[in-house]
């Protein structure tokens, strides 16, 4: 036996302890440093060893520590792979009720686009009917237990008839066949009253995600009204009347010129009354364009609104983080694991920064739906026409089939050799791969930044701050 790929350890000196996890298995032990010392061994065999060393080799076995071999260990992550893709528990459907917007965010297709945002697309009711339908087949085909309906965009609350409209008929749907529904919101928080959540509680509404781009005065800069006036006010006001009723997110946006105001809005955040209600918190770098990816060492430059725009139609506050090769990619993971351990120093939930992925896109029960019935990979490929995967209502194109096998090899992955991460990341960000660096099939790397997470997530489950 040796011991496998995908196990990380941490090593805790002074209580002559290590944390182990191994990412295939999720498996997580903290054992004496002997113990550990097994796993240095090029290879083991059973009855060579004592019967003290038996029990932890028995122990490290059983949870995927010690491997028969490389061989298997990489069939095991292909299954792996596999099983997710195929995964058929849960039906997840993303619909972008719109590709408008009222807010002008820098880094997005809308900020200073009136005239694209005039024209963006908007789901009509009869699109909408159409979706029903599309949904009740793909119920009947998959049979899941559960199905999470997500309503994102542009800003998914400027078509609040659809979003009604699909709610009350989609969660018919789901219920009938015995299927249980939650809805999520991505918004960016504007029109999120109390009336909206009330309307959307008895369909399943079960969480919003919500943006704040910083402190007060940075978030008003990073993120205006289309007439360039302040909505920090306008979403704290909202989420205070809403958070007691429904899980509110908070996600975030940094570049090189807000990370640093993101500590002051956590101690705004904790000081609010609706503190402790707060589902998550989480902030990333912002997404750059292939263009723009190899700026100065230390500078994460905006995404520029030109020709080339990454997102196009989709709201950029969801998809992708920092970019891998290029130089600001050591910023953003300090950032990142710096604006986590702020995060966490006043006691908010945010992810663990190790459980990364895979995300979405390697499912292939995940669906996304344009405004006018495309399909699509996940939420960051909406923009591009030459993306979609096929349509909701009419036969696939010679397009669709081509971009459909894109999704159906992808496989970033393939190329981290043998990075213990892999399980757990995934190769990285495909909408992030195809934006910055020109291809989704190249990893987006993020592996300082794990590193960093998994030393504080090893030292809290330990107990060791
Ligand atoms: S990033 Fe999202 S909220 Fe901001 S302008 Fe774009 S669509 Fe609107
Ligand atoms: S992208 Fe980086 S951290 Fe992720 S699996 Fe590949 S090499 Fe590892």
């Amino acid at each position: 036996m040796q011991s496998s790929i995908f196990n990380l350890r941490v090593p805790f000196p002074k209580r002559d302890e290590v944390f182990l996890m191994n990412t295939l298995t999720d498996a997580q032990l903290v054992v004496s440093s002997d113990v550990a010392t097994l796993l240095e061994r090029p290879s083991l065999d059973r009855q060579a060893l004592t019967d003290q060393e038996r029990d932890a080799f028995d122990e490290l076995v059983e949870n995927g520590f010690l491997v028969a071999g490389h061989t298997s260990e990489r069939d095991a992550l292909d299954r792996y792979f596999v099983s997710i893709r195929e995964d058929s528990r849960q039906l997840k459907v993303t619909v972008l009720t719109t590709l408008q917007c009222n807010y002008a965010c820098g880094y997005c297709i809308q900020g200073d686009h009136d005239e694209y945002n005039r024209t963006a697309q908007k789901m009509s009711i009869e699109t909408a009917g159409r979706l029903v339908s599309w949904i009740e087949d793909k119920l009947d085909q998959v049979d899941p237990e559960s199905l999470v309906l997500t309503f994102f965009g542009g800003e998914p609350l400027l078509n609040l008839p659809v979003v009604y409209f699909l709610a009350e008929r989609v969660h018919e749907a789901a219920t009938s066949r015995g299927v249980t529904m939650d809805i999520a919101l991505i918004t960016n928080g504007h029109h999120l009253t109390p009336d909206v959540v009330d309307r959307l509680l008895p369909f399943g509404l079960y969480g919003g995600k919500i943006t704040l781009d910083g402190d007060r005065d940075t978030h008003n800069r990073m993120r205006p009204m289309q007439g360039g006036q302040g909505t920090f006010d306008r979403i704290i006001h909202n989420v205070r009347q809403v958070a007691s009723k429904v899980r509110i997110t908070i996600g975030g946006n940094f570049d090189e010129s807000s990370a640093d105001s993101f500590p002051a809005l956590l101690d705004f955040l904790k000081e609010q009354d609706f503190a402790d209600k707060l589902a998550k918190v989480n902030f990333k770098p912002i997404i750059k364009t292939e263009a723009k990816a190899s700026g100065p060492k230390g500078l994460i430059p905006l995404t520029v609104v030109g020709a080339s725009k990454p997102l196009n139609g989709t709201c950029g506050t969801v998809a992708g983080a920092g970019g891998s090769p290029c130089d600001s990619c050591h910023f953003a993971d300090e950032k990142m694991a710096f604006l986590r351990s702020e995060t966490k120093k006043r006691g908010f939930p945010t992810p663990d920064g190790v459980h990364m992925g895979p995300c979405e896109i390697h499912r292939r029960h995940a669906y996304t739906i344009g405004p006018e019935g495309s399909l699509y990979a996940c939420p960051g490929f909406t923009g591009e026409p030459t993306m979609a995967v096929g349509h909701i209502e009419r036969s696939s194109t010679p397009l669709h089939e081509r971009a459909s096998d894109q999704f159906e090899r992808l496989g970033a992955w393939q190329k981290c050799g043998d990075c213990s991460f892999i399980p757990v990341c995934g190769g990285g960000c495909s909408v992030a791969s195809h934006s910055e660096l020109g291809d989704m099939n190249v990893p987006t790397c993020h592996k300082p930044a794990m590193e960093a997470a998994l030393l504080s997530f090893a030292a809290e489950l330990v107990g060791a701050h």
